[in-house]
């Protein structure tokens, strides 16, 4: 199997690591285009070593102005585009607090560490909780209490109290949710905040 010759980033593993190029039958699945006798750009379908991950990579080899033999590769999706792909909502009237926790989230998950993610996605539902002064003798009576109040639906309580769940399970058995659920919770958390702080500043007249 051949190996790409220089460490190439992963969308998954997020950092640089070995790739080798697919093979169907003993033959490596890449597209050469020759655009001139030193500008070769080769389309391979990769695998990163590390993780398995399966991308598209672009290897555009050039002679530059001071003839130097130059290689460069690209990789598709863009792993910019990735990073980008989950953006922390624009929402100006949540308290500090809560913003405060929501950007370690965002962090934990793009730093791919899913068991913080976890729990810290447990701790957002406290500090809502706290926010808008509901007690209760544990998070669970207090996701209750949330919903007794009028300030969430039925539904967004039940996504709550999962969410609390997801937390007690990563701290206490160490088991992280995986990424896409992860990704899917801290959306589900933008919207409850939106619902809860943001639409009651909302001037619509
Ligand atoms: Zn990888």
């Amino acid at each position: 199997m051949i190996r790409i010759s220089e460490k190439t980033f992963c969308n998954r593993c997020r950092c640089k690591t070995n790739h080798s190029v697919l093979e169907n039958d003993g033959i490596a699945l890449e597209y050469i285009q020759k655009h001139s006798a030193t500008n070769i750009c080769t389309h391979f379908i990769v695998k990163c070593d590390g993780c398995d991950t399966i991308s598209f990579l672009r290897e555009v080899k050039y002679i530059n102005n001071d003839n130097e033999q130059k290689v460069i590769y690209q990789l598709h999706p863009d792993p910019l585009q990735r990073m980008d792909d989950l953006e922390l909502p624009k929402l100006t009237n949540i308290p500090n607090t809560v913003s405060y926790i929501l950007t370690e989230v965002y962090v934990a998950y793009i730093q791919q560490m899913y068991l913080l993610c976890s729990i810290g996605l447990r701790i957002t539902v406290e500090a809502i909780c706290d926010e808008k002064a509901i007690n209760g003798k544990n998070l669970a009576d207090k996701i209750d209490n949330l919903r007794a109040s009028s300030i969430i639906s039925d539904s967004q309580s039940n996504i709550l109290q999962k969410i609390r769940m997801i937390g007690n399970r990563a701290a206490h058995e160490i088991s992280a949710l995986d990424q896409e659920l992860l990704r899917e919770g801290i959306q589900i958390i933008n919207n409850i905040l939106y619902s809860i702080f943001e639409i009651e500043k909302i001037k619509f007249e």
